[in-house]
């Protein structure tokens, strides 16, 4: 069988979400070719070999391939079972003083936003995240607690803070004291309300830069992230000194991965260019450093994405990778990319 994967303490945990086919691609003909097996594994079947999910473990084509992960959701998962395997263990972290991170990864259409910000009467792991900060706040006998919110994007390197979008272009400021980086002037919003965020989210991915020129409208080069800050002080201690426990909570839908991954095929350089995604790069080769355990090498001031998640990707918490994939034919080559890259991030 299939190598299993011990899933106790690793820093990375990966997990795959495929999404269902659209109406759209089923009146076109499209035919699936990335499935769900089980719980834990998809395969990538051969466009050609017309095979079927019961086949697979019993014979095994040469273009077809399993992938293992920590987790797998099919087109019928639902956000809630996504938000609890991935982001809710997260969030009880934060609660415990520590930061975390979750990220979707995947090429423009892969379900990246379905999954982080969904809609109002689906709300994805972000809203779900925050839902459940609200309730914790709600309902501890022993703490007071302070919960903010920011959202920015980091499009060609430049950070935009997408609730105060007029705020122009903001610069980073290291910390010296923190393990938190600082984004000089960026709004940080105090709420306790689930449907706010959800409104303030929407808001702001209208904010997200488009790419005026693609021929897919929704094509996006801009990361958004979202990042919660929890303080925690003991009722005992409110009016007096120090916060008792502050963790922060890293959630970013990246941009598209579709080109960088082809950059990525010609030759792993880092260059400045029309087509490239410094920051997607830069975080590719972050994740390619941890895996190969060269951690101490890794170089976060290459882009400002890493720079922003130096902590997260340093190992010093616990950090979720969702990587997304379309199940049609037509995205083959990218569903591919994306499986063999997050296949790779499970080393770590
Ligand atoms: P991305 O952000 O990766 O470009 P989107 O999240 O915008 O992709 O998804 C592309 C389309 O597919 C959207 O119309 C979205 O609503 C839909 N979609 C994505 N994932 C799912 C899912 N799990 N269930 C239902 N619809 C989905
Ligand atoms: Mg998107």
């Amino acid at each position: 069988g299939p190598p299993q994967r011990e899933s106790n303490n690793e820093k990375l945990m990966v997990v795959l979400r495929i999404r269902p086919m659209t109406n759209d691609e089923r009146s076109r003909g499209y035919r699936i070719v990335t499935e769900q097996v089980d719980e834990k594994m998809v395969v990538l079947l051969d466009p050609k070999g017309g095979g079927k999910k019961q086949d697979i473990l019993r014979k095994k084509r040469t273009s077809e391939r399993q992938y293992l992960f920590d987790a797998a959701f099919g087109g019928d998962s639902t956000q809630e079972q996504v938000y609890n395997k991935t982001t809710k263990p997260l969030v009880k972290s934060v609660l415990e003083g520590y930061n975390a991170c979750v990220f979707a990864y995947g090429a423009t259409g892969g379900g990246k936003t379905h999954t982080m910000v969904g809609k109002s009467d689906n709300p994805g792991c972000m809203v779900r995240a925050l839902n459940d900060l609200f309730q914790a706040m709600e309902t501890s006998p022993e703490h007071v607690f302070k919960v903010t919110m920011s959202y920015l994007e980091v499009y060609n390197e430049n950070i935009r803070d997408l609730l105060n979008p007029k705020s122009g272009t903001l610069d980073l400021r290291d910390d010296s004291k923190g393990k938190n980086i600082q984004v000089a002037g960026l709004s940080e919003i105090a709420t306790n309300s689930t449907e706010e965020v959800m409104r303030l989210l929407q808001r702001g991915n209208k904010e997200r830069t488009q790419e005026p020129t693609a021929a897919n409208k929704t094509s996006s080069r801009s990361h958004a992230l979202l990042m919660v800050n929890v303080k925690q002080t003991a009722k005992s201690r409110v009016g007096g000194k120090g916060a008792v426990k502050s963790g922060r909570l890293y959630m970013i839908d990246l941009a598209g991965s579709e080109r960088a991954s082809a950059t990525q095929n010609r030759g792993k350089r880092l260059k400045e260019g029309a087509h490239i995604n410094r920051s997607l790069l830069a975080l590719g080769n972050c994740i390619n450093a941890l895996a190969e355990g060269k951690a101490k090498f890794v170089n976060y001031r290459d882009s400002k994405l890493t720079r922003l998640l130096k902590d997260p990707l340093s190992g010093n918490c616990h950090t979720v990778m969702i990587a997304h994939v379309s199940p049609v034919d037509k995205h083959r080559d990218e569903s591919r990319n994306t499986l063999v890259y997050a296949d790779r991030a499970k080393n770590i």
